[in-house]
Protein backbone atom coordinates (compact mmCIF):
# COMPACT_ATOMS: atom_id res chain seq x y z
CA UNK A 1 0.00 0.00 0.00
CA UNK A 2 1.51 3.41 -1.25
CA UNK A 3 1.66 5.78 1.76
CA UNK A 4 -0.48 8.72 2.82
CA UNK A 5 0.27 12.24 1.51
CA UNK A 6 2.23 13.93 3.84
CA UNK A 7 3.27 11.36 5.79
CA UNK A 8 6.31 8.75 5.39
CA UNK A 9 6.24 5.07 4.40
CA UNK A 10 5.82 4.23 8.07
CA UNK A 11 3.21 6.55 8.85
CA UNK A 12 4.86 8.17 12.18
CA UNK A 13 6.48 11.58 10.78
CA UNK A 14 5.20 13.93 8.64
CA UNK A 15 6.78 15.69 5.17
CA UNK A 16 8.65 18.80 5.46
CA UNK A 17 6.89 19.54 1.56
CA UNK A 18 3.60 17.64 2.10
CA UNK A 19 2.39 19.00 5.53
CA UNK A 20 2.25 22.43 4.21
CA UNK A 21 -0.11 21.52 1.45
CA UNK A 22 -2.49 19.64 3.19
CA UNK A 23 -2.54 23.09 5.28
CA UNK A 24 -3.44 25.13 2.49
CA UNK A 25 -6.35 22.50 1.12
CA UNK A 26 -7.71 22.62 4.36
CA UNK A 27 -7.45 26.19 4.73
CA UNK A 28 -8.48 26.94 1.08
CA UNK A 29 -11.87 25.03 1.32
CA UNK A 30 -12.70 26.05 4.80
CA UNK A 31 -12.66 29.61 3.26
CA UNK A 32 -14.90 28.76 0.39
CA UNK A 33 -13.06 27.68 -1.96
CA UNK A 34 -13.94 24.39 -4.01
CA UNK A 35 -12.77 21.32 -4.30
CA UNK A 36 -12.63 21.64 -8.86
CA UNK A 37 -10.40 24.93 -7.81
CA UNK A 38 -7.87 23.47 -5.72
CA UNK A 39 -7.47 20.33 -8.52
CA UNK A 40 -7.23 23.64 -11.04
CA UNK A 41 -4.44 25.24 -8.74
CA UNK A 42 -2.66 22.13 -7.65
CA UNK A 43 -2.11 21.54 -11.26
CA UNK A 44 -0.64 24.90 -11.88
CA UNK A 45 1.64 24.81 -9.41
CA UNK A 46 2.69 21.16 -10.12
CA UNK A 47 2.08 19.19 -7.05
CA UNK A 48 0.97 15.32 -7.62
CA UNK A 49 -0.20 13.12 -5.78
CA UNK A 50 1.72 10.41 -3.51
CA UNK A 51 1.64 7.84 -7.16
CA UNK A 52 2.24 11.22 -8.95
CA UNK A 53 -1.10 11.46 -10.25
CA UNK A 54 -2.70 14.60 -10.69
CA UNK A 55 -4.94 15.55 -7.36
CA UNK A 56 -8.55 15.22 -7.82
CA UNK A 57 -11.60 16.21 -6.07
CA UNK A 58 -12.14 12.49 -4.54
CA UNK A 59 -8.52 11.77 -3.33
CA UNK A 60 -8.02 15.85 -1.69
CA UNK A 61 -11.29 14.35 0.05
CA UNK A 62 -9.94 11.23 0.89
CA UNK A 63 -6.32 12.78 2.09
CA UNK A 64 -7.94 15.72 4.40
CA UNK A 65 -10.49 13.56 5.95
CA UNK A 66 -7.60 10.76 6.83
CA UNK A 67 -7.88 11.07 10.70
CA UNK A 68 -3.95 10.90 10.63
CA UNK A 69 -4.31 14.20 10.09
CA UNK A 70 -4.89 14.51 13.43
CA UNK A 71 -2.47 11.80 14.79
CA UNK A 72 -5.10 9.49 15.19
CA UNK A 73 -5.80 5.73 13.10
CA UNK A 74 -9.53 4.74 12.80
CA UNK A 75 -10.12 1.28 14.82
CA UNK A 76 -13.80 0.09 14.27
CA UNK A 77 -15.72 2.72 14.93
CA UNK A 78 -13.20 4.49 16.79
CA UNK A 79 -10.29 6.87 16.18
CA UNK A 80 -7.78 5.67 18.38
CA UNK A 81 -4.53 8.35 19.36
CA UNK A 82 -1.55 7.07 17.95
CA UNK A 83 1.73 7.32 19.77
CA UNK A 84 4.31 10.08 18.39
CA UNK A 85 2.51 10.88 15.28
CA UNK A 86 2.57 14.76 14.98
CA UNK A 87 -0.42 16.03 13.91
CA UNK A 88 -0.64 18.10 10.46
CA UNK A 89 -4.25 19.78 11.10
CA UNK A 90 -5.89 20.81 14.49
CA UNK A 91 -8.52 18.44 15.68
CA UNK A 92 -10.97 21.46 15.02
CA UNK A 93 -10.30 21.81 11.41
CA UNK A 94 -10.42 18.29 10.41
CA UNK A 95 -13.76 18.07 12.56
CA UNK A 96 -14.97 20.97 10.28
CA UNK A 97 -13.55 19.60 7.03
CA UNK A 98 -15.44 15.68 7.54
CA UNK A 99 -18.44 18.11 8.40
CA UNK A 100 -18.33 19.71 5.14
CA UNK A 101 -16.53 17.41 2.90
CA UNK A 102 -18.24 13.63 4.16
CA UNK A 103 -22.02 15.25 4.59
CA UNK A 104 -24.07 12.37 3.74
CA UNK A 105 -27.03 14.97 3.76
CA UNK A 106 -25.49 16.05 0.71
CA UNK A 107 -25.33 12.90 -1.41
CA UNK A 108 -29.05 12.11 -0.35
CA UNK A 109 -30.46 15.22 -1.56
CA UNK A 110 -28.82 14.88 -4.92
CA UNK A 111 -28.60 11.00 -5.31
CA UNK A 112 -32.26 9.99 -5.73
CA UNK A 113 -33.28 9.68 -9.13
CA UNK A 114 -36.78 10.87 -8.27
CA UNK A 115 -35.23 14.18 -7.04
CA UNK A 116 -36.75 17.59 -8.44
CA UNK A 117 -33.57 18.97 -10.38
CA UNK A 118 -32.12 22.08 -8.21
CA UNK A 119 -31.29 24.31 -11.04
CA UNK A 120 -34.38 26.10 -12.81
CA UNK A 121 -35.01 29.17 -14.67
CA UNK A 122 -32.34 29.35 -16.74
CA UNK A 123 -29.12 29.51 -14.02
CA UNK A 124 -27.79 26.32 -16.28
CA UNK A 125 -26.91 26.94 -19.25
CA UNK A 126 -25.83 25.29 -22.98
CA UNK A 127 -22.41 25.82 -23.46
CA UNK A 128 -23.26 25.21 -27.53
CA UNK A 129 -25.62 27.93 -27.95
CA UNK A 130 -26.06 29.62 -24.31
CA UNK A 131 -29.60 28.88 -23.86
CA UNK A 132 -31.47 27.50 -20.82
CA UNK A 133 -30.56 23.61 -20.00
CA UNK A 134 -34.03 22.15 -18.92
CA UNK A 135 -34.13 18.90 -16.64
CA UNK A 136 -36.12 16.05 -18.07
CA UNK A 137 -36.37 12.76 -16.39
CA UNK A 138 -38.14 9.52 -17.91
CA UNK A 139 -38.81 6.12 -15.73
CA UNK A 140 -35.92 4.26 -14.85
CA UNK A 141 -33.74 6.94 -15.88
CA UNK A 142 -31.36 9.22 -14.14
CA UNK A 143 -32.58 13.01 -14.54
CA UNK A 144 -30.63 15.23 -16.98
CA UNK A 145 -29.82 18.72 -17.77
CA UNK A 146 -30.84 19.36 -21.59
CA UNK A 147 -30.46 22.03 -23.98
CA UNK A 148 -33.82 23.19 -24.94
CA UNK A 149 -32.89 24.58 -28.59
CA UNK A 150 -34.27 22.56 -31.32
CA UNK A 151 -31.88 20.56 -33.07
CA UNK A 152 -29.69 21.78 -35.88
CA UNK A 153 -30.04 25.34 -34.24
CA UNK A 154 -27.26 24.75 -31.35
CA UNK A 155 -23.95 22.94 -32.35
CA UNK A 156 -23.63 21.20 -29.29
CA UNK A 157 -26.99 19.80 -27.63
CA UNK A 158 -25.61 19.53 -23.98
CA UNK A 159 -26.78 17.29 -21.95
CA UNK A 160 -25.60 16.39 -18.51
CA UNK A 161 -26.46 14.09 -15.68
CA UNK A 162 -29.05 16.45 -13.27
CA UNK A 163 -27.18 14.48 -9.98
CA UNK A 164 -23.98 15.24 -10.84
CA UNK A 165 -24.71 19.08 -11.89
CA UNK A 166 -27.37 19.77 -8.63
CA UNK A 167 -24.08 18.12 -6.32
CA UNK A 168 -21.15 20.37 -7.81
CA UNK A 169 -23.31 23.60 -7.31
CA UNK A 170 -24.53 22.56 -4.09
CA UNK A 171 -20.83 21.79 -2.89
CA UNK A 172 -19.63 25.29 -4.51
CA UNK A 173 -22.44 27.33 -2.94
CA UNK A 174 -22.52 25.76 0.83
CA UNK A 175 -18.70 26.11 0.26
CA UNK A 176 -19.73 30.37 -0.36
CA UNK A 177 -22.20 30.55 2.40
CA UNK A 178 -19.37 28.76 4.73
CA UNK A 179 -16.99 31.28 4.15
CA UNK A 180 -16.28 34.31 6.55
CA UNK A 181 -14.70 36.40 4.07
CA UNK A 182 -17.55 35.98 1.52
CA UNK A 183 -20.22 37.07 3.50
CA UNK A 184 -18.80 39.97 5.40
CA UNK A 185 -18.42 41.01 1.68
CA UNK A 186 -22.24 40.07 0.66
CA UNK A 187 -23.10 41.96 4.23
CA UNK A 188 -21.44 45.23 3.22
CA UNK A 189 -22.85 45.49 -0.17
CA UNK A 190 -26.14 44.72 0.55
CA UNK A 191 -26.16 47.46 4.43
CA UNK A 192 -25.13 49.44 1.29
CA UNK A 193 -28.53 49.43 0.40
CA UNK A 194 -29.57 50.80 3.62
CA UNK A 195 -33.58 50.34 5.09
CA UNK A 196 -36.38 48.52 3.07
CA UNK A 197 -38.01 51.68 2.49
CA UNK A 198 -34.95 53.71 1.29
CA UNK A 199 -34.39 50.41 -1.63
CA UNK A 200 -38.71 50.73 -2.64
CA UNK A 201 -37.99 54.14 -3.03
CA UNK A 202 -34.47 53.73 -4.52
CA UNK A 203 -36.59 51.31 -7.02
CA UNK A 204 -39.86 54.01 -7.47
CA UNK A 205 -37.48 56.79 -8.36
CA UNK A 206 -35.51 54.42 -11.16
CA UNK A 207 -38.43 53.60 -12.67
CA UNK A 208 -39.91 57.06 -12.89
CA UNK A 209 -36.66 57.72 -14.57
CA UNK A 210 -37.26 55.19 -17.01
CA UNK A 211 -40.39 56.39 -17.79
CA UNK A 212 -38.96 59.73 -18.30
CA UNK A 213 -36.56 58.45 -20.74
CA UNK A 214 -38.93 57.01 -23.21
CA UNK A 215 -41.09 60.10 -22.89
CA UNK A 216 -37.85 62.21 -23.57
CA UNK A 217 -37.58 60.36 -26.73
CA UNK A 218 -40.89 60.44 -27.99
CA UNK A 219 -40.83 64.35 -27.31
CA UNK A 220 -37.94 64.32 -29.65
CA UNK A 221 -35.90 65.74 -27.19
CA UNK A 222 -33.04 62.91 -26.66
CA UNK A 223 -31.89 60.36 -29.74
CA UNK A 224 -32.64 56.71 -30.00
CA UNK A 225 -29.40 55.75 -28.38
CA UNK A 226 -29.32 58.03 -25.78
CA UNK A 227 -32.48 56.57 -24.98
CA UNK A 228 -30.94 53.10 -24.80
CA UNK A 229 -28.06 53.64 -23.11
CA UNK A 230 -30.12 55.16 -20.18
CA UNK A 231 -32.66 52.50 -20.40
CA UNK A 232 -30.33 49.89 -20.22
CA UNK A 233 -28.45 51.49 -17.60
CA UNK A 234 -31.77 52.17 -15.33
CA UNK A 235 -32.56 48.95 -15.76
CA UNK A 236 -29.52 47.70 -14.88
CA UNK A 237 -29.72 49.71 -11.90
CA UNK A 238 -32.81 48.46 -10.61
CA UNK A 239 -32.14 44.96 -11.15
CA UNK A 240 -28.93 45.24 -9.20
CA UNK A 241 -31.37 47.00 -6.11
CA UNK A 242 -33.71 44.19 -6.19
CA UNK A 243 -30.88 41.84 -5.70
CA UNK A 244 -29.84 43.50 -2.98
CA UNK A 245 -33.41 43.22 -1.53
CA UNK A 246 -33.29 39.94 -2.28
CA UNK A 247 -30.22 38.88 -0.70
CA UNK A 248 -31.27 40.90 2.35
CA UNK A 249 -34.62 38.87 3.20
CA UNK A 250 -32.58 35.55 1.91
CA UNK A 251 -29.27 36.50 4.44
CA UNK A 252 -31.67 36.68 7.47
CA UNK A 253 -32.57 32.99 7.97
CA UNK A 254 -28.90 31.63 7.11
CA UNK A 255 -26.77 30.98 10.43
CA UNK A 256 -23.60 32.07 10.73
CA UNK A 257 -20.32 31.70 8.05
CA UNK A 258 -19.63 28.04 9.55
CA UNK A 259 -19.27 24.80 7.43
CA UNK A 260 -21.56 23.14 10.09
CA UNK A 261 -23.57 25.54 10.88
CA UNK A 262 -24.00 26.29 6.88
CA UNK A 263 -24.58 22.01 6.51
CA UNK A 264 -27.15 22.11 9.70
CA UNK A 265 -29.23 24.38 8.07
CA UNK A 266 -28.90 23.06 4.72
CA UNK A 267 -30.53 19.78 6.35
CA UNK A 268 -33.41 21.45 7.32
CA UNK A 269 -33.76 23.61 4.61
CA UNK A 270 -36.46 22.96 1.89
CA UNK A 271 -35.67 22.80 -1.46
CA UNK A 272 -37.67 26.06 -2.12
CA UNK A 273 -35.38 28.11 -0.03
CA UNK A 274 -32.18 26.77 -1.12
CA UNK A 275 -32.89 27.38 -4.47
CA UNK A 276 -33.42 30.62 -2.89
CA UNK A 277 -30.13 30.70 -1.52
CA UNK A 278 -28.81 29.13 -4.62
CA UNK A 279 -30.17 32.20 -6.63
CA UNK A 280 -28.74 35.23 -4.65
CA UNK A 281 -25.50 33.43 -4.82
CA UNK A 282 -25.12 32.04 -8.55
CA UNK A 283 -26.02 33.89 -11.81
CA UNK A 284 -25.35 30.85 -13.86
CA UNK A 285 -23.46 28.03 -14.70
CA UNK A 286 -22.65 26.81 -18.59
CA UNK A 287 -21.86 23.13 -18.99
CA UNK A 288 -19.65 22.80 -21.75
CA UNK A 289 -19.78 20.15 -24.78
CA UNK A 290 -18.12 16.75 -23.92
CA UNK A 291 -16.69 14.45 -26.90
CA UNK A 292 -18.22 11.57 -24.74
CA UNK A 293 -21.36 10.23 -25.92
CA UNK A 294 -24.74 10.00 -23.76
CA UNK A 295 -25.00 12.41 -20.44
CA UNK A 296 -21.07 11.98 -19.57
CA UNK A 297 -20.07 13.01 -16.51
CA UNK A 298 -18.59 16.04 -15.03
CA UNK A 299 -15.17 16.79 -15.75
CA UNK A 300 -12.98 19.68 -14.49
CA UNK A 301 -12.92 21.66 -18.02
CA UNK A 302 -17.14 20.99 -18.43
CA UNK A 303 -18.38 23.78 -15.86
CA UNK A 304 -17.81 27.59 -15.97
CA UNK A 305 -19.45 29.07 -12.83
CA UNK A 306 -20.75 33.20 -12.78
CA UNK A 307 -21.47 34.23 -9.52
CA UNK A 308 -22.97 37.35 -8.65
CA UNK A 309 -21.29 40.38 -8.08
ZN1 LIG B 1 -27.49 24.45 -26.81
Amino acid sequence: MSRAYGWNDKGNATIEDEAPVIRMMATTLLEGGSLRGLVEHLKAEGIATVSGKTWQPVTIKRALTNPRMIGKKKVGDKLVELADVPPILQTRTYNRLCKLLLDPERAKFTGGRTQVALLGGGIARCGGCGRALYSSASTGRAAVYTCSTRSGECPATVSVQAELLDADVTERVLARLSSPKLRAALTKSINELGSRDAAEARIEDLQSRYTALGEDFADGLIERETMRAGTDKVRANIAATELKMKQQEVLAYLPEPDPSAIVEWREQAGLRQYRDVVSILLDHVTVKPTDRRGPGGLDDERIVYVWKK
